[in-house]
């Protein structure tokens, strides 16, 4: 039997996949993305499929890739969705198939203890903060019986905590081959079993740092798969030009002096200056630092088109990044000199040699097919500098598999693209352009729920336009909080500016003051998953809840059940225009002649509305209402093509059918009748 018979069998009533999964039903949605993955796996080439939520995509690309006797390597989004597939999807249906399988999952090197730096940690007896030193005391002991290394075994430790950074390693500061932990190290432990596994479950930050082999010294995993699956494709082309580009930014800078200090302190005492050197060069990124601060308030992205960032003098950014240069080049020539004597030093050469050629690329003016921005933190500067799409950087892996005849003879043949939302027309062009996969055989699968019964659509009228900010904030809070008070809670509001999410949670919470049977969650005042824990749990003696949310929340919402029944969106969400990537990109099309509103910012708005909108329906017996609260859907010309991104939703027209709508819902029922 070929794959593609194999797989349609193990799809069908009474199929093996009915007959092992005691949940399983077959829908014609999931067979029909299995078969078609079937038949790239089997052909080669490039498949996109979007596959509505509820259709089973997992299982629809799992099951032909396990079957297909091919090494594949899958890529998700997150970490939370790598494991998620590592530890339940994947052993369950490897264990019903019976087949011998390694399974591997890798992770960024930034997850794994490396024994080197925790020793360097110990013997310098930093850090003193005393909650910092039990720290790295716990890690120790965890150290001792850990196979994997990964940190995130460890309970309670955030993987952004300062003493996550010191017990970790960059592809700068490993010191490879010559480290004393080179056979015991996870890092490298991990990519070996990664290389021998049938199934490697990556993630799209690794997927791109493997395939830009920023990592130097590790085999590449790609060339020695047959097939490729990226899931949640929708974030590849942002977490690829992350990947694609440079990034320099004071931290790395200050990180370099610190590992400088800690090595020569050990190898190269006296054969230098050290003190000076280090010195100077600390004192020149401050003074970087303290400049690029006076450009903008924490948090703000500045342009940078000509030769400094927007805001900044030209000659003042000129003169201090070419005094961080002159130290850096000073230290690193330094370095070069003791390095032939004290080899442990090389690495540091290498890389304070790399740091110097970033900066130097900075201190040219923007190429044309890139962007360039400078990002100010509270601590930092970041200069960023990325290719518009992904496109190019695929085309390089992707295009000869389109060519049989000079496909490679290594490396992946066949590539499954596949997500819940990649587009708002048949040729899912909004994905498809910005990875450079004009060629791609497309498929849409829609999702099995029905819509029209389970969900319906409000645009109320007579709103404030979205440009008067503060009145239009009050009402759609007015209005949501409105909706919860009849359905007791199960109110989802997601806003697209962080104002708005202030000026809404602020009108909520003080409507539902403490006396009120009613929690209003905002986020940011507690941690994600602590919101998110509350919010799932529905109503709790008595008290209902509302989560006002922005930003990740958009797509990372998963609340089957009545626990959300409401989800109310303040704004189309349109990019912001004033971003240096969104501008960029916008120049770009109307330079080729094309519409940067009309193939640009209405796909990325609408690809936007459709996934948080999706935060609705999650399971065949969810019922709720989704409330757009932005009348220039109603209005404006392109509101229609907005509409139509969207699932068919029933229409809600007036404010007494959206009151009734409401009351039917608190009272069990569909929204509509
Ligand atoms: S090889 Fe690199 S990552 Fe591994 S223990 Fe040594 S320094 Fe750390």
């Amino acid at each position: 039997m070929n794959l593609h018979d194999q797989v349609a069998a193990a799809f069908a009533e009474e199929g093996w996949l009915s007959k092992a999964e005691p949940h399983f039903r077959p829908r014609p949605g999931q067979t029909a993305m299995a078969v078609a993955v079937a038949h790239t796996l089997e052909q080669g080439g490039v498949l996109v499929v979007e596959a509505g939520t509820g259709v089973g995509k997992t299982f629809s690309y799992l099951v032909p890739a396990l079957l297909s006797g091919q090494r594949i390597l899958i890529s998700t989004a997150t970490k939370a969705l790598q494991d998620q597939l590592f530890l339940r999807d994947l052993p369950r249906l490897v264990q019903a198939l019976g087949l011998p399988l390694r399974m591997a999952r890798l992770k960024g090197r930034s997850s794994y203890l490396c024994l080197h730096h925790l020793a360097q940690v110990h013997q310098s007896r930093t850090p003193h903060d005393p909650q910092l030193l039990r720290a790295v005391a716990r890690i120790e002991d965890w150290s001792r019986g850990t196979r994997t290394g990964d940190l995130a075994e460890i309970p309670g430790l955030a993987e952004n905590s300062a003493v996550a950074a010191m017990v970790t390693s960059t592809k700068d500061s490993c010191v490879g081959s010559s480290c004393a932990y080179w056979e015991q190290c996870h890092v490298n432990t991990a990519r070996a079993q990664a290389l021998q596994a049938d199934v490697c479950v990556v993630n799209h930050h690794l997927f791109f740092a493997d395939m830009e082999v920023r990592d130097t010294g590790v085999a590449q995993l790609l060339p020695s798969v047959g097939a490729v699956v990226i899931d949640e494709a929708h974030q590849l082309n942002e977490t690829g030009i992350q990947f694609a580009g440079w990034v320099l930014g004071t931290r790395q800078l200050q990180l370099f002096i610190r590992d400088v200090l800690a090595d020569v302190n050990l190898h190269a005492r006296g054969l230098a200056n050290w003190m000076e050197l280090l010195g100077q060069l600390e004192q020149a990124i401050n003074q970087f630092r303290a400049l690029g601060a006076m450009g903008g308030e924490a948090g703000t992205r500045m342009r940078w088109l000509g030769t400094a960032p927007e805001g900044l003098p030209d000659k003042s950014w000129a003169r201090a990044i070419h005094l961080v240069g002159q130290c850096l080049r000073a230290l690193v020539m330094a370095l070069g000199q003791v390095a032939e004597t004290a080899m442990a030093l090389a690495p540091l050469y290498e890389r304070g040699a790399r740091l110097l050629a970033q900066l130097a690329s900075f201190a040219q003016p923007v190429p044309d097919d890139a962007v360039r921005w400078l990002e100010v933190t509270r601590q930092h500067l970041r200069m960023s500098e990325s290719p518009l799409t992904i496109a190019r950087l695929m085309r390089t892996h992707i295009a000869p598999v389109e060519d049989t005849d000079t496909a490679p003879a290594q490396g992946p043949k066949a590539w499954i693209f596949t997500s819940a939302t990649l587009g708002d027309d048949a040729d899912l062009r909004w994905f498809t352009e910005t990875c450079g996969l004009r060629d791609a055989q497309v498929l849409r699968v829609d999702s099995p729920f029905d819509y029209a019964h389970q969900a319906a659509l409000y645009v109320p009228d007579g709103l404030p336009e979205p440009a008067q900010q503060v009145a239009h904030s009050a009402a759609v809070a007015q209005l949501a909080g409105d909706g919860a008070a009849v359905l007791g809670g199960r109110t989802l509001v997601l806003t697209t500016t962080l104002k708005a999410l202030e000026a809404i949670g602020q009108h909520l919470q003080q409507r539902f003051g403490l006396l009120e049977p009613m929690d209003v969650l905002v986020q940011g005042q507690g941690p994600k998953h602590v919101l998110m824990e509350r919010f799932r749990t529905g109503t709790v003696h008595g008290r209902g809840c509302i989560l006002v949310a922005s930003s990740t929340f958009w797509e990372g919402v998963d609340v089957p059940g009545d626990a959300l029944q409401l989800v109310v969106i303040d704004k189309l969400p349109f990019p912001p225009p004033d971003d240096p990537l969104v501008e960029a990109r916008s120049r770009q099309l109307e330079a080729l002649g094309r519409s940067p509103f009309a193939d640009y910012m209405l796909p990325e708005a609408a690809m936007a509305l459709k996934q948080g909108a999706g935060r609705l329906i999650r399971r065949e017996t969810d019922r709720g209402i989704l409330v757009v609260a932005d009348s220039r859907l109603r209005t404006k010309g392109y509101g229609k093509r907005m509409v139509q991104a969207l699932p068919p939703m029933h229409r809600i027209g007036t404010a007494e059918q959206w009151q009734a709508a409401l009351e039917r819902l608190a009272q069990g029922h569909l929204p509509v009748e």
